[in-house]
């Protein structure tokens, strides 16, 4: 594999697919090519590759990274840091310690805590920083946006988008299996929407990529009232503090300090008791806004499950409540709760304050209540809050 004439210096925590979408751009060609060309193209097929395995999203083989360093002429802990694995060491559900998988390549199937069919984003900052570089290929498509705890952009003090404001489609959305949809179309630069055009066109004509600048939004979501988005920037600036290298180690939760990746399984548990046991915890939401926000949220929740009451077989009931929410502001809300719930150096007042969720979630759904206390899902600390609840 030869290297390629130009490469491209990677902007701070981008994506590989962001990264080949701009180095594509750059190079004038497709992003086909620059798989074919760096060795991510799947092996054994002759001729252009189709498709980008969504796996390569979160994990490359060592064959396949000295491969694609080498021909982009990067080192390869550069290229290590466009993926998601390595924010497993602060980030639990993507840790395998916290979220046990067969192997690195399963991480992301079936993994509601990662997005790897779609992305939010931060318009402005995909509109770039105003280096001439930037300006060019636009900023990067960052990695932490793949994570679903990030729902504001801090910098711009804004929630982030997650549809395209043309046609509707989640930004970056996969098409048959593919991390990047149209890898054969040239015409694209790296913010426009790559989703298929909705007009109804003739069979016998491929469809036509929508195309829409994703810089640009058709209107601002929701003007937020200052103390909720005080709050949620509050939330968010501890969040990603915690997932930054170098960040904190460790950080309370549940009445004593837990590393960073144990947290964050701390928060998908409560965030799952929050919704089974929606209102119980509604109390704790630090704005009106927000507590609206989580009623609107739990009643489409409430919906989604119920068809499945009806269903023969294995009942996954407890499953449309444990998911994050799609919606930016769902999810800062019940994140803000959660965090609250979590945040309290003493173990008496921990217990006493997550008491009412765990004894309702126990009422409503046993099977779920059992399942979140698995050592290998929450901290030792959370646990041990529970545990004492149940022996009291
Ligand atoms: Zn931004
Ligand atoms: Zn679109």
């Amino acid at each position: 594999m030869r290297s390629l004439p130009r490469s491209l210096d990677p902007l701070p925590d981008e994506t590989l697919t962001g990264f080949v979408l701009r180095l594509a751009h750059r190079l004038g060609t497709t992003p086909a090519e620059i798989l074919l060309r760096t060795g991510l193209a799947p092996g054994g097929s002759p001729g252009l590759p189709t498709r980008l395995p969504l796996s390569f999203h979160y994990h490359l083989d060592d064959a396949h990274l000295t491969v694609f360093a080498r021909a982009t002429l990067l080192m390869p802990a550069e290229v290590a840091d466009m993926l998601l694995a390595p924010l497993g060491q602060r980030y639990g559900p993507l840790n395998p310690a916290l979220t046990p998988r067969s192997t690195p390549a399963r991480m992301i199937y079936d993994n509601p805590w990662v997005l790897t069919r779609s992305t939010r984003y931060c318009p402005p900052c995909l509109t770039g920083n105003g280096t001439p570089i930037q300006d060019r290929h636009g900023g990067p498509w960052q990695r932490l946006w793949r994570l679903p705890v990030i729902f504001l952009c801090v910098r711009h003090q804004r929630l982030l988008a997650h549809q395209c404001p043309g046609c509707g489609a989640f930004a970056q959305s996969s098409r048959a299996g593919s991390a990047i949809a149209r890898l054969s179309d040239d015409a694209l630069n790296p913010w426009q929407c790559r989703s298929a055009e909705v007009r109804s066109v003739p069979a016998e004509h491929p469809a036509r990529a929508c195309g829409a600048d994703l810089t640009r939004e058709s209107a601002p979501a929701g003007d937020l009232d200052s103390a909720t988005m005080a709050a949620l920037v509050q939330v968010q600036r501890h969040l990603v503090g915690l997932l930054a290298a170098g960040g904190p180690e460790s950080t309370t939760s549940a009445g004593a300090p837990v590393p960073a990746a144990h947290y964050f399984a701390d928060l998908r548990a409560a965030v799952a008791v929050i919704f089974r046991t929606w209102p119980v915890a509604r109390e704790h939401a630090s704005t009106p806004c927000l507590a609206a926000a989580l009623d609107a949220e739990y009643a489409s929740r409430v919906e989604e499950a119920e068809p499945l009451l009806n269903t023969l077989g294995k009942k996954k009931t407890s499953k449309p409540y444990t998911v994050p929410p799609r919606e930016c502001l769902a999810t800062g809300a019940a994140l803000d709760i959660a965090s609250k719930l979590l945040d309290t150096h003493d173990p008496g007042a921990a217990r006493r304050r997550i008491a009412p969720l765990v004894q309702r979630l126990r009422e409503v759904d046993l099977a779920l209540s059992t399942w979140l206390r698995r050592p290998s899902w929450i901290s030792d600390s959370l646990r041990q809050a529970v545990m004492d609840l149940r022996r009291s």
